[in-house]
C-alpha cells in the first residue's frame, strides 16, 4: 500500500496520506505484492514543519509532544509550557502531512459526508472557545477533517 514515512504515516505514492486504511476478509489465495520502496529520501519536511518537535527522529513520533494527541486523545488539562506551540489547531493536526511533497498527488474525497460542514467553517474564535457540550456533541457526531480555529 506504500511505505512508512518519516512523519510514520503510510504514504501511498499515487495517493500521499490522506486516506483510509480498510481490510478485506476473503477466502481466496491471493498472491502478496513486494514491499514498497521507502521514497522519503533526504527530505526532512514533516521533522523541520512539526510545531512540537514532536517527530523526535526519522520515523518516530512522540505521541507526548503531538498536537494531535492532545486535542483528540487527552481528558486532562492542556500543559501549559506547549499551549503557545498549538498555533490555533481545535482538532488534530495535520502540518506534518499538509508539508509532505508526496500529499500533491492526494484527491478530494467524493464522499459528501467527509466535507467540512458549512457551520463548522463559519465558526469564529470566540464560539469555539465559548462552545457549549451540546454544540460540541452535536458537531463531534459529523466526520470532519481536522479543524484550525
Ligand atoms: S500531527 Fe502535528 S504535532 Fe503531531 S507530529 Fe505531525 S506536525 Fe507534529
Ligand atoms: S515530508 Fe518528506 S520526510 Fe516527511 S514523510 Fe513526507 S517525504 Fe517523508
Amino acid at each position: 500500500m506504500g511505505w512508512i514515512g518519516k512523519n510514520s504515516n503510510l504514504i501511498n505514492p499515487k495517493n500521499g496520506s490522506y486516506f483510509f486504511i480498510a481490510e478485506l476478509i476473503l477466502d481466496l489465495e491471493l498472491e502478496p505484492d513486494a514491499p514498497i520502496k521507502d521514497y522519503c529520501g533526504t527530505c526532512t519536511r514533516c521533522i523541520d514543519a512539526c510545531p512540537t518537535d514532536a517527530i523526535i527522529k526519522p520515523y518516530v513520533v512522540d505521541g507526548s509532544k503531538c498536537i494531535s494527541y492532545f486535542t483528540i486523545e487527552l481528558r486532562d488539562a492542556l500543559p501549559a509550557a506547549l499551549m503557545n506551540n498549538f498555533d490555533n489547531w481545535a482538532f488534530g493536526c495535520d502540518i506534518c502531512q499538509e508539508v509532505c511533497p508526496w500529499n500533491r498527488f492526494s484527491k478530494p474525497t467524493a464522499e459528501p459526508d467527509f466535507y467540512p460542514k458549512k457551520e463548522i467553517l463559519e465558526m469564529n474564535t470566540e464560539e469555539w472557545n465559548e462552545i457549549s457540550e451540546d454544540v460540541f456533541k452535536k458537531y463531534s457526531t459529523i466526520p470532519s477533517q481536522s479543524s484550525r480555529l
